[in-house]
């Protein structure tokens, strides 16, 4: 049975091919949560926020996240430029406070302020993936559309760009909505 599935698969798989010359189309994700150090006790917002790295706007608040959006592409110029492949990657760094064990465990509101803010900087990451999805969407639909190598990276890069500069006004207003995370419990 194995044998006539993988017969039928690599049959599909050829097929697929010959009808799609997109080899490579992927959006890929890595993140990590960095706790910078604070001195014990002092968990007051602005105790906590001055310890913590300066954010992208240049401020410093108790919760950041800085993320990257990057895509690439390789074509190859025929009669019409043919995209052979392309990567989207999304990167980002949640940084919170280090606060002690000790603590979190003798004050459970410290503890729930503590996971609203990592979920609400969690939430800072879904903007640059879903203008990632979006953009892997716009690509896969370009098919033979231009002509030159020139036309197809300009469309691209002026829709990738429109995207991050999207995501990035998308997140002002999710700060502006949730009052960087307050609304949801991330009170100190
Ligand atoms: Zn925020």
């Amino acid at each position: 049975m194995s044998q006539r599935c993988e017969a039928r698969f690599l049959v599909l798989a050829v097929i697929c091919v010959g009808l799609n010359p997109l080899a490579v189309a992927e959006v890929k994700q890595s993140y990590a949560v960095r706790y910078y150090e604070v001195p014990y006790g002092e968990y007051q917002y602005r105790q906590l926020a001055q310890y913590a790295p300066m954010c992208v706007d240049g401020k410093r608040y108790v919760g950041c996240t800085k993320w990257d959006l990057r895509w690439s592409y390789k074509h190859r110029q025929d009669l019409r430029c043919v995209l052979l492949n392309f990567s989207i990657a999304v990167t980002g760094t949640i940084y919170i406070p280090k606060i002690a064990e000790q603590s979190l465990s003798k004050n459970p509101i410290l503890r729930r302020a503590v996971d609203a803010l990592l979920r609400h900087e969690e939430g800072h990451l879904d903007f640059p993936v879903q203008a990632a999805y979006r953009l892997e969407h716009e690509i896969k639909k370009i098919g033979d559309r231009y002509k030159t190598c020139t036309e197809l990276g300009n469309f691209i890069d002026k829709i990738g760009n429109r995207l991050l500069l999207d995501a990035q006004q998308l997140e002002r207003k999710y700060d502006a909505e949730t009052n960087h995370g307050n609304k949801d419990g991330a009170i100190f």
